[in-house]
């Protein structure tokens, strides 16, 4: 007989709450160099909340490939994936769009940067983005040596080489069943895998929370708060406002529901701030409880990951109205408007990784003149702020493939609806 369990959900949350707990208590007593901090923190949590996120990084590049390859193949109508690949890339645009704006917008109410002391500002050099011109970005995307892109986890190289694979697998049909098959049948045993991952996700991720908080401490934070506030502020507008009627609007799917089965992706986003280690539980998600065909987010899911980062534009929209007024510095109207564009640039540019969105930052300072020193203030607080803003960055992927796939008739609304499927592993 199966016994009652508690859903993996509830699990994860009482881990991360229990994690940041015990680590908010251990901040107090334990301090870089000591005992406890050499061999708890940094030796038995490190290496297990880490191999947890190792482990969910294994499995990234395999499967992205194979459920592209599996789902271009599927994808007889080419007419169907311009819809797709289209209208996910306009979405995507239009979301990160809107955050930097109200970014920028709720800054100017909260004043995250006014009454500041700079001097006391340590003057580090934050470590510059990567230059690269437009050139060279579209260029990136088509990969010299699929293998090295592979090495390198390129995700828009993947995806560009999986396409064109799948679609001539797609063609080519049962001229070359075997090398179908091979395919689907590897897809599938990815996705045992992920599985067999997910059960141990609880633990990794209470010893990750305790090593983030006790490492934070409450000193480095306060003269911050104002400024994590508005950022917080803001995710929290996208997530309730701006998600919620995209996702009422396009699909009529009540947006409440929505949230309740897509938590698990949100808490895991929470605590490991990458999009990247996200993709899988993210279309497992998306495919078993709300119902959105694999054809659609095998493909716009490792999309979003690496283009879409509205938590991130967030972040920099409002670090440049906090570093604007920290310095001293008035913004032109121009200004504001080259930081939209800029910032959402910098989002597609960040690679869904810990920390990125925080060194493109760098690139909107230097576009509209602020100094790189702010920069080095809010990398100190960084993770507080890239714990949330992924949250919002694989949300917005969650919700504009949901709109996605309704649009193409291929969201399950059925499976929406069911609420006995709760465990996200079949
Ligand atoms: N950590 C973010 C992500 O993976 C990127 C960032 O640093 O903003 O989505």
């Amino acid at each position: 007989a199966k016994r009652p369990k508690l859903n993996q959900t509830t699990w994860i949350l009482i881990s991360l709450i229990a994690g940041a707990l015990v680590g908010i208590i251990l901040s107090f007593f334990v301090h870089k160099g000591d005992v406890v901090s050499a061999y708890f923190i940094e030796g038995v949590c490190y290496v297990v909340g880490q191999g947890f996120v190792r482990l969910m990084q294994m499995i990234v590049v395999p499967l992205v490939f194979c459920s592209i390859v599996v789902g271009a193949a599927s994808m007889s109508d080419p007419k169907m994936l311009g819809k797709i690949g289209g209208g996910t890339i306009a979405m995507y645009l239009l979301t990160t769009a809107l955050a930097v704006l109200i970014a920028l917008g709720i800054s100017h109410l909260t004043n995250p940067g006014l009454g500041l002391d700079l001097d006391s500002v340590v003057r580090v050099t934050p470590k510059a983005a990567e230059n690269q011109t437009i050139q060279q970005v579209i260029l990136n995307i088509i990969p010299t040596n699929i293998f090295a892109g592979m090495a390198k986890g390129s995700m828009l190289q993947i995806i560009f080489f999986a396409l064109m694979l799948g679609f001539i697998l797609g063609h080519l049909g049962s001229k070359v069943g075997t090398v179908n098959r091979f395919f689907t049948q590897f897809n599938a045993v990815m996705m045992r895998m992920i599985s067999i991952i997910l059960k141990v996700a609880p633990i990794g991720i209470f010893f990750l929370m305790v090593r983030t908080f006790t490492n934070l401490g409450f000193t480095g934070v306060l003269p911050m708060l104002n400024f994590i506030l508005t950022v917080y502020l803001g995710l929290a507008i996208q997530l309730f406002i701006v998600y919620m009627l995209i996702l009422f609007i396009f699909t009529r799917i009540n947006p409440i529901h929505f949230l309740k089965k897509y938590i698990p992706v949100m808490l895991f986003a929470f605590t490991t701030s990458s999009s990247n280690a996200c993709i899988p539980l993210n279309m497992e998600t998306l495919e078993k409880r709300i119902g959105v065909h694999p054809k659609v987010a095998s493909f716009t899911i490792p999309l979003g990951a690496t283009i879409n980062m509205d938590g991130t534009a967030i972040m920099q929209g409002a670090a440049v109205v906090f570093a604007a007024q920290a310095f001293g510095i008035d913004l032109t109207t121009a200004a504001f408007l080259s930081v939209v564009v800029t910032a959402t640039a910098a989002s597609i540019g960040t690679a869904g990784v810990p920390g990125v969105g925080t060194i493109m930052l760098t690139m909107v300072f230097t576009t509209v003149g602020l100094p790189v020193e702010g920069v080095a203030m809010i990398m100190g607080i960084d993770r507080i702020l890239d714990m949330g803003r992924t949250v919002i960055n694989v949300t917005g992927d969650g919700v504009v493939t949901t709109c996605i796939a309704n649009a193409t008739g291929l969201l399950k609304r059925d499976v929406f609806k069911n609420d006995s499927i709760q465990a996200v592993n079949p």
